[in-house]
């Protein structure tokens, strides 16, 4: 995998205080002394997987991983490498990632009872991730410790100290999570507040409250820190919840208002049974309404949000705050008339700020201004108001009518780009493809079989290949066309493919949407296709990856990233 072409930024001074609260708008702080008081730790990777029906595999899970860091998530929390082989190889790949600004953190558990720290295959396997950041958790709850771990009070506490300890002479930062804090402390403060301290005497960086079965309220969150910042001064806490009660995001503010320092949770709230707090909805709070910066360009965020849905492959929730395609749209006439006067009359933000549109009021300056950034980060300069970013612009609108997304399909939108403009050259003509599927009776695995026909400058080509599938199929019968023009082609390799069936609420009727990911070796990029039929789906998306593919080696660019 390569790296996304963001410079990387200035470093922001992260200064953990007692206070997380910046005075924001009423005392603004000098531009030269950046501070960032409230670290954003993401678990969409981790905690996010335990949910129903979010599934990412090792490449989903490092686009998702390249994606955080460029919008400037503090820490991201690939996986428990004592829990499945997966996790293990996922901080491999990681390795390769040139993460601008995030540090990657392993998640793991203390060590087991009655057993030598060093001895501890699981935390072996969390030194052996070798990241900059492990996290552990430990039981904060005495029920637990007595009718789950069968220890001691004494020994749960050692269990913590040591294990926090052996990370820190590892060199590593050290995020303690301790489980069930907030259960634990309502059962005995005295009991919850002594693991808490174990875990400070053993060096942890931060103490992480966590709301692990959700019930917890606001009033209560609150309440706790308090009582916690003053048991333990020395050592900053941060908050992780879940969202059994709908109260993670409102719980996870109440702990930044008591002055924690660190909040984790996931992208569109993903996790297990309702969820964990939804980072979507945290950051712009923060930002937004508590004058605490966390991220550099919070327009960016409906843009990941959609990228994460399309990535595991789930549908986008329409009603999600300021992320969610109606987080904006007016339908009752007195309102649509108010906000037409008056767009806060009923608007609690301006939309744009979360990358997100009025709807009714249908912004195209917005919608222009991302196509034109892009275009921008391309080298592809289209001006403002130019026919050619009006057709772009108009191409864009039609074809997310039509069901396409490019969120997870930078590629095709670069293409879409550059097909407005003069620097497009069409390499190759498709004039019919055929595709069938032979059934054995003998137990002979089923083959796919796929005809292309295409013309290359006046020279036609006619080919036929066998696949594991149709797609397969079709990808390598084109290869075959192409090559004898084009032998940079065989770089090209199929990494991913995805099919989802589209809702149809602004479509006529249900369509299939494919998105393919296609990599060199050096880089990635996604590319979409769209149609009432997935063979022709597919056949889009894997046309649009080579032709880009052709575009930028015709035209000596390097392959960027374009996921
Ligand atoms: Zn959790």
């Amino acid at each position: 995998m390569t790296v996304h072409g963001r410079p990387r930024r200035t470093a922001r001074r992260v200064r953990i205080t007692g206070c997380g609260i910046r005075p924001g708008l009423l005392n603004p702080r000098p531009p030269e002394e950046p501070m960032k008081s409230v670290q954003l730790y993401d678990t969409t990777l981790r905690d996010g997987t335990q949910g129903e029906g979010f599934q990412l595999s090792m490449l989903d899970k490092l686009r998702i991983a390249q994606r955080l860091d460029a919008f400037g998530v503090d820490y991201i929390e690939g996986g428990w490498p004592g829990s499945n082989p997966k996790d293990i190889e996922f901080f491999q790949e990681a390795k390769k990632l040139d993460l601008a600004h995030a540090k990657l953190a392993a998640f793991g558990s203390t060590r087991r009872a009655g057993m030598a720290v060093g001895d501890d295959p699981q935390v072996r396997l969390l030194l052996e991730a070798e990241t900059p950041v492990v996290t552990i958790f430990g039981k904060s709850w005495d029920l637990h410790v007595t009718e789950v771990l069968r220890t001691t009070a004494g020994e749960n506490q050692a269990m913590i100290r040591d294990t926090v300890r052996h990370l820190k002479t590892h060199g590593r930062e050290v995020v303690y999570d301790a489980e069930h804090f907030f259960d634990g402390y309502k059962a005995s403060p005295e009991h919850a507040l002594a693991t808490l301290k174990a875990a400070a005497e053993g060096g942890a960086d931060v103490l992480v409250l966590c709301d692990t079965n959700g019930g917890t309220l606001p009033s209560e969150v609150m309440q706790i820190c308090r009582a916690v910042t003053e048991a333990i001064p020395g050592t900053p806490f941060g908050i992780h919840t879940h969202n059994d009660c709908e109260l993670a995001v409102a719980n996870a503010i109440a702990a930044v208002k008591a002055g924690g320092v660190q909040v984790q949770g996931t992208i569109n709230g993903y996790g297990e049974r309702t969820g964990n707090c939804n980072l979507t909805s945290v950051i712009p709070i923060l930002q937004l309404k508590m004058g605490i910066e966390v991220v550099p360009e919070l327009e960016q965020l409906k843009s990941l949000s959609y990228f994460v849905d399309d990535v595991s492959n789930n549908p986008h929730f329409a009603r999600a705050p300021f992320v969610g395609r109606t987080a904006f749209a007016h339908k009752g006439g007195m309102h649509v008339n108010a906000v037409q006067k008056l767009a806060r009359s009923y608007e609690h933000i301006e939309p744009g700020a979360v990358g997100n549109t009025q709807q009714i009021l249908v912004s195209e300056l917005s919608g222009q201004m991302n196509i034109l950034l892009k275009a921008e980060k391309l080298g592809l300069g289209l001006e403002k108001g130019s026919p050619e970013a009006k057709s772009v612009l108009a191409r864009v609108k039609d074809l997310e009518h039509e069901g396409y997304s490019f969120e997870a399909a930078g590629g095709s939108l670069e293409l879409l780009i550059r097909k407005e403009t003069a620097s497009y050259e069409k390499p190759f003509e498709l004039k019919e493809f055929h595709t069938s599927y032979r059934l054995y009776r003998d137990g002979h695995d089923p083959v796919c079989e796929a005809t292309v026909k295409v013309h290359v400058g006046d020279e036609a080509e006619y080919t036929v290949a066998e696949g594991r599938g149709v797609v397969n199929a079709l990808d390598k019968a084109l290869r075959k066309a192409l090559k004898p023009f084009y032998p940079e082609i065989a770089e090209v390799s199929l990494l991913d493919y995805k099919v989802r069936i589209i809702d149809g609420h602004d479509a006529t009727a249900a369509k299939t949407r494919v998105l393919v990911v296609s990599g060199d070796g050096k880089s990635t990029w996604g590319t979409v296709g769209v149609s009432e039929n997935i063979i022709e789906a597919s056949w889009i998306a894997i046309v649009d990856s080579l032709d880009l593919f052709l575009q930028r080696h015709r035209a000596k660019l390097p392959q960027t990233e374009t996921v």
